[in-house]
């Protein structure tokens, strides 16, 4: 079965819902396809608290009343702007009310492929059925940018696994766990991993862990009003006026940071939020998990089902060994490695080190391809790389969307070589008075 839309958003998580709810206020027929909040539920471990503040952890949408703070309303839970920590279980519950409340119009299948044919995208799904589309947006997390140092590249599963891979830590309990890595996903872990009962171990390149600090109460009037609305800045590193004017300005007007240079982007994103963990962490780990600081793995082998590493720190190389290791090094965006794009649309693709370049509408070069979500931080700064950056994102989005379709509406040319010569469907989403691109089956079909 063939079926078209205007508009497909491929990701149900934060971005994609919040676009979706955006688009269906606008009258864009489109479909969003993946299953809702599919990472947050599978990939993040049970029990882990979100870092961002609950103000800024909200999905987005042009009716009031779907907030986090409603919803935690309606579920009788604690809410404060600032200053308590929102579990991943109340997210993913949060996640998939808003959905069912604002996104009837969703797909829970996986895209296979998706190639250009006839100035169309063309997707083949997962339950077998293919989807055309006029315009297709990217909202894809940061699944398949997982990041892996060099000496531990190739080595088997379960032994080295990424954080990024896996959700119940249970596996875990009374084994020897190292993890690599000092940003908040591995002393999260770590912490969660130790109260669980396993034995961990944390090697961090630095002098040691860099905590963030606890937000002060601040006494200067422009520190007041611009610490209430930093959503980058809370639990990060805000506590100076203009490293929080710089958070304001990054988080509330991503557009300041698409007008920068390519040089300064990639400086900001490189060295403006070095990893940390969250203050309310510290005394979960320290004194209690063991941490080897300035530390370089130099060889790891996998001997007797033990995985052994070499390390250096400082002049001195020492060998330890653990039953796993878990790498918590990051997410590196690099669209290429997205292996359902056909290599045609990737090969056209304007990528700089990975990430699209994106014009202010968060179109790339390929017409009618959009990237929303950490894979457009290059071009939107550091809040692309949180559920935060949504809050832009998405009501941007829509808004250039649905005036390209209300321009094409009028005098829509369907090619003849695109019509598919399967039976078509229009999906436009409930509720949605949108033409499809296509002529209804039977008027032009074969
Ligand atoms: C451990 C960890 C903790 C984090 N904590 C926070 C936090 O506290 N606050 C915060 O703001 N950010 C946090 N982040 C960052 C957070 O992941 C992103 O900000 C957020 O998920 C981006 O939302 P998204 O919708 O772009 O991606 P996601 O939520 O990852 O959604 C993308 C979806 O696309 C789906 N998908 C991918 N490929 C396909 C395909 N081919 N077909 C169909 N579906 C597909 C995926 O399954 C996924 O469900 C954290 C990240 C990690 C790794």
């Amino acid at each position: 079965m063939i079926s078209s839309t205007d508009t497909v958003i491929i990701g149900a998580g934060p971005y994609g819902l919040s676009a979706s709810a955006y688009l269906t206020k606008a009258g864009v027929p489109h479909q969003i396809l993946g299953q809702p909040m599919h990472a947050w539920q599978n990939f993040m471990p049970p029990g882990m608290l979100l870092r961002s503040e609950p103000f800024a952890s909200n999905l987005y949408s042009p009716c009031g009343g779907y907030t986090m703070e409603e919803y935690c309303r309606r579920n009788r839970l604690e809410y404060q702007p600032v200053g308590i920590r929102v579990p991943v279980e109340h997210f993913v519950d949060y996640g998939l009310w808003f959905q069912s409340q604002l996104v009837s119009h969703l797909r829970p299948v996986e895209v296979v492929d998706m190639r250009r044919k006839d100035g169309f995208f063309r997707l083949a799904l997962g339950d077998n059925s293919t989807l055309v589309a006029r315009r297709v947006v990217l909202a894809l997390g940061l699944k398949g940018f997982a990041q892996t140092p060099p000496a531990l590249q190739g080595l088997p599963r379960p032994y080295v696994v990424h954080s990024g891979e896996f959700g119940s830590l249970a596996w875990a309990k009374n084994k020897n766990v190292v993890i690599v890595g000092g940003g908040q996903s591995a002393i999260g872990l770590a912490a969660l991993m130790r109260e669980i009962g396993a034995r961990v171990r944390l090697l961090v390149r630095g002098a040691d862990v860099n905590w963030s600090g606890e937000p002060r109460t601040s006494r200067g009037i422009i520190s007041r009003l611009l610490r209430a609305r930093v959503g980058l800045g809370r639990g990060w590193d805000s506590n100076s006026p203009s490293s929080l004017l710089t958070s304001f300005l990054l988080s509330e007007y991503p557009v300041v940071f698409h007008m920068m240079d390519l040089q300064r982007r990639k400086r900001i994103l490189e060295t403006g939020w070095a990893p940390s963990g969250a203050w309310w962490l510290r005394n979960r780990v320290e004194g209690k998990i063991d941490i080897l600081a300035q530390t370089e793995i130099r060889h790891a082998e996998l001997k007797n089902g033990q995985m052994v590493l070499q390390i250096a720190s400082g002049n001195e190389i020492s060998c330890i060994s653990a039953d796993h290791v878990v790498l918590a090094t990051g997410f590196k965006v690099d669209l290429a490695r997205h292996c359902f794009i056909s290599q045609e649309i990737r090969n056209s693709l304007s990528l700089v080190s990975g990430s699209p370049s994106l014009t202010g509408n968060f179109e790339t070069n390929v017409r009618g391809l959009y990237v929303i979500g950490p894979a457009a931080a290059l071009s939107f700064g550091p809040a692309l790389r949180f559920v935060y950056g949504a809050k832009y994102a998405a009501p941007h989005l829509a808004r250039h969307i649905s005036r390209c379709f209300q321009e094409e509406a009028g005098n829509r040319v369907v090619p003849s070589q695109a019509i598919p010569s399967e039976p078509v469907e229009e999906h436009g989403g409930s509720g949605l008075r949108g033409q499809s691109i296509f002529p209804a089956p039977g008027s032009n079909a074969e």
